[in-house]
């Protein structure tokens, strides 16, 4: 028997192994087992297929000798044959391989694979002299921390191009090369005590308490234990297997004298400890508790059964409902039915979205039937999902970021596609480059599920669909509990700065709101789409601005850690005293990132309880939380921040909302940038007074007079709608059209931009005007690689797969083209 398989490799065609004789029976479609690839890697690879024969003679008709499946690591297939489809169509659809999927689908831990160690070898006779740099780079790196992965080496060194030194280093002896086969998963455990078996007598038991009497740390620590162990009916009962399990961490959380104690406890043969298995999902999810579903109020209801109906002859819907209209509550209502008859659900939501709020608010209704699926847990966490999901007692609600769709979810009734406009929902990179709300619905269209997409203002593509009838429609139009809209006023910021009333950052009004709204014990937001202190530093003597030395852009200070930071490649410079170009002290920062709005804050609201939340405060899941909840628990007064204040946020007590510089938004150079603009200030708008008052949102912006601006204070989406539809129309963007971008890169700019041209000059024929570039783009250079980018519109017409072969055909025509050998194409399919 033969098994094809799909390795987690960017390889077009699966890969045959012969099944050890025997086993044959204990592999099945979507299996895993572990095989050896190439001369020394090994990897984990699922069965695509299985057949009795496989050709014994390749196309040039040599013998082919198939190696052995090394290992099979189940018992039962780890992937469905449903999502092997899905796997597939997503490959194909996205322009990748079925092995890139499965890179994205699996949690590392199910899809162990060997890295290569390198460690001192037999020669110890070698100088200094006798190596290159590159070599001496990797000898000592290795002198320094013993075995390291290569990985790690050029981590460390940040030389990518180690491994031919390695292999040279490797034939003189001087290292040598070791292969492990790394197993990333393996149970949690922690330390758990228990009551010797000695001491389940009670008359001993009784001697024994006695007789600590004169050591009170150890009998306060005996009694804490049989406490919390539930002891008194497991003594009576004499049965041993009635102790509950105490961790260790527990028993001595209370004092510092606790550890000794126990030592003392151990050495007496009172206690024992030994390492108990915990399931880390304990941590992520609450315990089953009574189910607290809230009474739907008469539009919520109309809502839900407009959503049934409309699922009665189409398989998505759209909810259209404003911010605070209560969709997550008619959410809720959804699930539980689906779940009350045994169906799974799948709740999806973009990645900055899902907050603890979130989860609370779910948490108490579905307890511990709910899981969730996030990739800010750590792997394990995530591993120890997959398993659930196969065993008896899946979860039935997934709570979880776009990598969720891949999960198994054998009796999957319904997807939830919360807030369905954000671009989040489409990964970037690396392949696949899919996105989560399509691939929802081709995934519940195999599956026989329903789609809820919901959003206040949804993406163009997703109305257009509800609006032609293709998708259900349904709107809420107004907030829950009568709570109105914010009011929205614009602040011309170019008419303030010029008659200079505007030496802040802030215009007048907003301040004076902001004031009065903390005079009062109310909240602010200020948000910033823009992090670190100043996006530009510049010598005023002489126009200097320090950019990247690996791409073209200028570094943006941040005074915290007082550094320069590349937001592209993530390098981090000095910030030098004097300008290198002209030795002038005189450096400035131009613009405002979130920092510099939060040191101007402590300027014009003096005594106002600040937090900032961005990248850079929030790397840690703890410090995320932290901030979101001392801000609705009231402990703060104003949150300064990017787009992650807006997203998902349910706040009682926000009186004004300021949008610092619209401006950022609406200059975009992206034909979706009024659409985006409308998205982003209506949800940051959406943040205020969403219960009781109404809120006040402030807008400042130096184009008041725009169409979309207008549109925002309005809450008019239809209008914004039209609008953008009618551009997109006349100019063959989507949703009329679909889009495929094409990225080269390479080192030298001159190659990129030759081979640019040869694959336009390959690409015309078939497009004509619908090929646009090729292009430099703003940033033209990224982590040293040049970047050249061409557009493709295609039309709704065109057939998708033969397309992608076409296209698939051309750049493999051009790379194979020796000076084209290195130029990398990517594909990015409906890019955002
Ligand atoms: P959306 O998701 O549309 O922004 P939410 O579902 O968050 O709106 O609802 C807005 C607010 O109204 C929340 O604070 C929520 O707790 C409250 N709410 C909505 N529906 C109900 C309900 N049926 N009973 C009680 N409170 C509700
Ligand atoms: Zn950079
Ligand atoms: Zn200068």
């Amino acid at each position: 028997m033969y098994a094809h398989l799909i390795l987690p490799l960017a390889l077009q065609q699966t890969y045959t192994y012969l099944l050890p004789r025997g086993l044959e029976a204990s592999v099945k479609v979507g299996s895993r087992v572990i095989v050896q690839f190439g001369a020394r890697r090994h990897y984990t690879g699922i069965v695509a297929s299985l057949t009795p024969t496989a050709p014994t003679h390749d196309a040039a008709g040599r013998p082919i000798r198939y190696k052995e499946v090394e290992e099979i690591c189940d018992a039962a297939p780890m992937v469905s044959e449903p999502q092997l489809r899905l796997w597939k169509w997503a490959a194909q659809y996205y322009m990748c391989t079925p092995g890139e999927v499965m890179k994205a689908a699996m949690p590392a831990g199910l899809k162990p694979e060997s890295e290569t160690l390198v460690s001192k070898g037999h020669d110890t006779t070698y100088t200094d002299a006798d190596l290159s740099r590159r070599e001496r780079l990797l000898v000592e790196t290795v002198e320094r921390y013993g075995t390291c992965r290569l990985t790690d080496v050029q981590k460390e060194t940040g030389d990518t191009h180690l491994l031919n030194a390695a292999r040279r280093l490797v034939e003189r002896g001087v290292l040598t090369v070791a292969e492990k086969l790394q197993r990333t998963y393996s149970p949690r455990t922690e330390t758990r005590v228990r009551l010797e078996e000695h001491y389940f007598d009670h008359d001993r038991l009784v001697d024994l308490l006695d007789s600590l009497k004169r050591a009170p740390a150890q009998e306060k620590l005996l009694a804490e234990y049989l406490d919390l162990a539930a002891a008194t009916p497991a003594l009576k009962l004499r049965n041993y297997s009635l102790l509950a399990e105490v961790s260790k961490a527990t028993l001595c959380r209370r004092d510092s004298g606790a550890e000794a104690a126990l030592s003392a406890l151990r050495r007496k043969k009172v206690l024992t400890t030994y390492a108990g298995e915990v399931s880390r999902l304990a941590s992520a999810t609450t315990p089953d508790g009574p189910c607290l579903l809230r009474d739907l109020d008469s539009r919520q209801r109309q809502a839900i059964d407009s959503v049934r109906e409309q699922w009665q002859t189409k398989d998505v819907c759209l909810l259209h409902g404003v911010t605070g209209s209560g969709k997550t509550e008619v959410y809720i209502h959804l699930i539980k039915e689906v779940m009350d008859r045994g169906g799974q659900v799948l709740y999806l939501l973009p990645e900055i979205a899902l907050t603890t709020q979130i989860t609370q608010r779910l948490g108490r209704v579905f307890g511990g039937r709910m899981g969730v699926y996030h990739s800010r847990f750590p792997d394990t966490e995530r591993v120890e999902v997959w398993r659930k999901q196969l065993s008896d007692e899946p979860y039935g609600l997934i709570l979880g970021v776009r990598s969720a769709l891949f999960l198994p979810a054998p009796r999957l009734r319904l997807i939830i596609v919360d807030e369905e406009h954000e671009a989040s929902y489409k990964q970037q990179d690396p392949a696949p480059r899919y996105h989560a709300r399509d691939l929802a619905i081709v995934w519940a269209q195999m599956v026989g599920a329903k789609v809820l997409l919901g959003s206040a203002t949804p993406s163009l593509e997703t109305f257009r669909h509800a609006r032609e009838g293709k998708y259900g429609l349904v709107s809420m139009t107004q907030r829950y509990g009568g709570a109105s809209l914010p009011h929205i006023v614009v602040e011309d910021v170019k008419e303030l700065r010029r008659k200079k009333r505007m030496p802040t950052p802030f215009s007048p009004r907003l301040i004076a709101e902001v004031k009065e709204a903390l005079a009062r014990g109310e909240q602010a937001i200020l948000f910033q789409n823009r992090r670190g202190y100043s996006p530009v530093v510049v010598c005023r003597q002489c126009g200097w601005t320090p950019r990247c030395t690996h791409c073209d852009v200028t570094l943006t200070y941040h005074r915290q850690q007082n550094n320069l930071v590349c937001h592209y490649c993530g390098t981090t410079y000095r910030l030098p005293e004097n300008c290198p170009a002209c030795g002038s002290t005189a450096l400035k920062d131009l613009g405002y990132g979130t920092e510099k709005i939060e040191a101007a804050v402590g300027e014009v609201f003096p005594g106002a309880r600040t937090a900032r939340m961005d990248l850079d405060t929030t790397r840690s899941r703890s410090a995320y939380d932290d901030i979101i909840n001392n801000f609705s628990e009231g402990r703060t007064d104003l949150l300064i921040g990017t787009q992650m204040v807006t997203k998902g946020l349910d706040f009682d007590r926000v009186r004004v909302v300021g949008v610092m510089n619209a401006d950022q938004m609406l200059n975009q150079p992206d034909f979706r940038a009024y659409e985006r603009a409308y998205q982003m200030l209506s949800q940051v708008a959406g943040r205020a007074g969403r219960k009781g008052e109404k809120g006040l949102v402030v807008i400042q912006t130096g184009q008041p007079d725009l169409p979309v601006v207008d549109q925002v204070v309005r809450g008019d989406y239809e209008a914004m709608y039209r609008d953008q539809m009618a551009e997109r129309e006349y100019f063959h963007y989507p949703p009329f059209y679909r889009l495929i971008a094409v990225w080269l890169r390479h080192r030298s700019s001159e190659v990129v931009d030759h081979a640019a041209q040869d694959l336009a000059t390959l690409l015309r024929p078939r497009f004509g005007e619908g090929l646009l570039g090729p292009d430099k783009p703003a940033v033209g250079r990224v982590q040293s690689l040049f970047l050249r980018k061409l557009l493709l519109k295609v039309p709704p017409h065109e057939a998708p797969f033969a397309l992608r072969q076409f296209l698939l055909q051309c750049s493999r025509q051009l790379t194979e083209r020796p000076a084209y050998h290195a130029v990398s194409i990517v594909y990015d399919v409906d890019p955002l």
